[in-house]
């Protein structure tokens, strides 16, 4: 009879997370939101790595950040001095990233040295792991700079399929960014302030399409009608979403560990798939 010991486990898929990161001012703030990302990280398999599919890291082709030690980077201007003086000095995960690169055949994943973690990586990840002690490295969206304008949501979505076998690597795979994002009308300086009613219809509209696994409606989400035009005003911070979906197994459960609005206008809808 063979030892149980001797039996290796098949490799557990690690989950992938979606989290909307709002404001920086998450950063230092205490709120139903930053709750909700340090419960979600102890329901959580231990990460071996993670990577965060970044709203703030756009460009020219896609890029995984190789540097085994990210500097933390502060893309965001005119808030307390406080936001200045933390860091994320998590260290990076250089293998995981090259592994990407293998993953990825349709477009060529470039190693960049550079970059480092931006906000949506460590104003989430503070919260979630802030001992910064498991390694962190980012992925980049290609937006095309020549023409301002991305390529289709079905490219990332594809792309983003071929990274599946990362999560039976260990790593735990973070969209960050936010499903209703609009600046122009935010309410700076009321967090609590009552969401537009465009921003809590396209909300709603972008849950009930994630709970029944419709992904077809999430890439084609401009005939959302006109509260998709407001909530959506540029693709940066929507496309995150669609990297994490991309990666839903067909029967796999998917459910929302965070909802709410902040500033008006900013959806902070998170959800866990697996
Ligand atoms: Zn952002």
């Amino acid at each position: 009879m063979a030892d149980s010991k001797e039996k290796k486990a098949p490799s557990a898929r690690m989950p992938v997370l979606f989290i909307g990161h709002g404001s920086p001012m998450n950063i230092i703030s205490k709120n139903s939101y930053t709750d909700s990302l340090a419960k979600l990280a102890k329901e959580l398999p231990l990460p071996g790595a993670i990577m965060v599919v970044s709203a703030h890291w756009l460009t020219d082709g896609t890029q995984v950040g190789c540097m085994p030690k990210p500097r933390t980077i502060y893309d965001f201007y005119g808030f307390p001095d406080e936001l200045y003086r933390i860091s994320y000095p998590s260290p990076g995960s250089p293998e995981s990233a090259e592994l990407v690169s293998k993953l990825v055949r349709r477009v060529q994943v470039k190693c960049d040295m550079n970059w480092g973690l931006d906000h949506a990586s460590w104003a989430v990840l503070k919260h979630m792991y802030p001992k910064a002690d498991i390694p962190v490295f980012e992925m980049s969206l290609h937006y095309s700079f020549n023409e301002w304008h991305p390529k289709p949501l079905k490219y990332h979505y594809d792309l983003a399929a071929e990274m599946s076998e990362l999560r039976s690597n260990g790593v735990l795979i973070i969209g960050s960014g936010n499903i209703v994002h609009n600046l122009g009308l935010i309410d700076f300086r009321n967090t609590d302030a009552r969401p537009y009613d465009w921003a809590v219809e396209f909300d709603a509209k972008v849950k009930s399409n994630l709970v029944n696994r419709n992904h077809e409606d999430l890439i084609n989400y401009q005939n959302m009608g006109q509260s998709a035009r407001l909530a959506v005003p540029s693709l940066d911070h929507y496309l995150p979403m669609i990297y994490a979906i991309a990666l839903q197994e067909k029967d796999e459960p998917l459910t929302f560990t965070h909802e709410g609005f902040q500033n008006g206008s900013i959806s902070m809808r998170c959800f866990r798939i697996g």
